[in-house]
């Protein structure tokens, strides 16, 4: 019987490995010229650390983590969010330990949250993202900001997206909102979902974000975090708003905006596509407790996280450049026709890729004409033609496929004109 993988999950390939591979070395590319770097933890933990750090109060931790008891009974945790790992080897590794602070980090790898699986929504997920950890600067939550949207920029999503933000403000601030919110919300309860109930007692900000439909109408008329914010918390948020205006970034405010991991104090933000909800393309945002709460230092942090998926089905919808990216990957087409011909082509294609050329080679006993569409599925830039005459004469032909113009050159200078070719020299 064929075996199927298993639900939830999904194989990333072809043109979708290709786009994978350009939204990660775009990011890379930012997320370096704000001199992160790049930091790799393992994919299972401790349970504890997601109970502590993201929150029993959380969806995730009380329905959507994969956790099993290991050979030696411990409890295990697939992560289902990068932010508590890092949080733990930055604690860990003691990098706090050092003047130059915060200390920058940008991730990417899988995710295993146990959810019900539709469009846009998996089991098993790619997020990349980045945490600054150590300084409470409300600009480095900017920073944050400004990279998640250059980045956008750069993969031509930029005009589509709006950043939704809101401030959750500070410890103070919160204690006077929920009170506030459970005084409110006291007399819908016994109307409302059973996770509402929960929600109430555990943290009532995360009634906020409920997706039941019958309870949305008392969740608008809620009393507004704004109304609540200590005079820091205040005027923290309006210098991000005003360093977002400066950096020309497209945010709307947000009152309503809670995030649904539970470690996050004053600035949090979404990206979402601006014409159609197809779920936060990625969220993020400040936490001035976590770092402390997992038995570090009294520090600050602040990161986001993009899940991959949603960014490349966007990317193949609405980046009106796609299929020029998808297409502009070249390749050296090498065509040779005898047992003599193969060899020499072999040799050929090993000093080409150790010049980085890609290159492929055709190895089916067929006619040039055969070769030839097949270099063109293949979106191949050149055609190189090694027959007898060719070995004989030690003189081949390249061939432009896209101008169809050929040239002959003898063996001695192909490489170096398959590399000026290649590389525009
Ligand atoms: P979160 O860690 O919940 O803030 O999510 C960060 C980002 O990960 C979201 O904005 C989504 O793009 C992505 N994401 C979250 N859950 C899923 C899922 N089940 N499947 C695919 N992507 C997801």
């Amino acid at each position: 019987m064929e075996i199927r993988n298993v639900k939830g999950t999904h194989d990333i390939f072809g043109e979708d490995s290709r786009i994978y591979g350009y939204i990660y070395d775009n990011f890379v590319a930012f997320a370096s010229s704000y001199n992160a770097k790049h930091i790799i933890i393992p994919v299972i933990e401790q349970s504890d650390l997601f109970q502590r750090g993201v929150g029993e109060a959380s969806d995730v931790v009380r329905k959507e983590m994969y956790t099993f008891l290991d050979k030696g009974n411990r409890s295990i945790t697939l992560r289902p969010e990068f932010t508590a790992g890092i949080v733990r080897s930055f604690i860990q590794n003691k990098m706090y330990a050092t003047m130059d602070l915060p200390i920058k980090l940008y991730y990417c790898g899988p995710v295993f949250r146990y959810e019900r699986p539709q469009a846009g929504r998996y089991r098993q997920f790619e997020q990349l993202g980045v945490e600054f950890l150590g300084s409470d600067s409300e600009m480095v939550d900017v920073e944050t900001i400004s990279l998640a949207y250059n980045f956008l920029k750069s993969i031509g999503l930029g005009e589509i997206v709006v950043f939704k933000i809101n401030s959750l403000g500070d410890e103070e601030t919160r204690d006077n909102y929920r009170l506030a919110l459970k005084e409110y919300f006291k007399e819908h309860l016994e109307n409302m979902c059973n996770d509402c109930k929960n929600r109430y007692e555990l943290n009532p900000l995360r009634i906020l974000d409920c997706k039941v439909e019958d309870d949305k109408k008392y969740i608008v008329n809620a009393p507004k975090i704004n109304d609540f914010y200590s005079s820091n918390s205040k005027i923290r948020f309006e210098k991000t708003l005003r360093a977002l205006d400066i950096l020309k970034i497209p945010y709307v405010v947000d009152n309503t905006l809670v995030r649904g991991l539970d470690y996050y104090s004053e600035t949090v933000y979404e990206i979402h596509f601006k014409d159609e909800d197809i779920g936060a393309l990625g969220a993020g945002g400040h936490y001035s407790n976590l770092i402390e709460e997992l038995g570090g230092p009294k520090l600050s942090g602040v990161g986001f996280s993009f899940g991959i998926e949603r960014l490349l089905s966007l990317f193949k919808d609405k980046n009106p450049y796609y299929k020029q990216v998808i297409e502009q990957e070249q390749i050296v087409y090498i065509m040779p026709i005898g047992e003599e011909s193969v060899l020499k082509g072999m040799e050929i294609a090993s000093k080409l890729r150790e010049e980085y050329i890609p290159c492929e080679m055709c190895f089916d006993n067929v006619k040039f004409g055969a070769m030839f569409k097949k270099a063109n599925r293949l979106h191949a830039s050149y055609a190189l033609i090694i027959g007898e005459e060719e070995i004989k004469n030690d003189t081949y032909k390249i061939k432009d496929l896209e101008s169809a113009t050929q040239i002959e050159v003898s063996g001695e200078q192909l490489i170096d004109k398959i590399k000026q070719l290649f590389f525009h020299l």
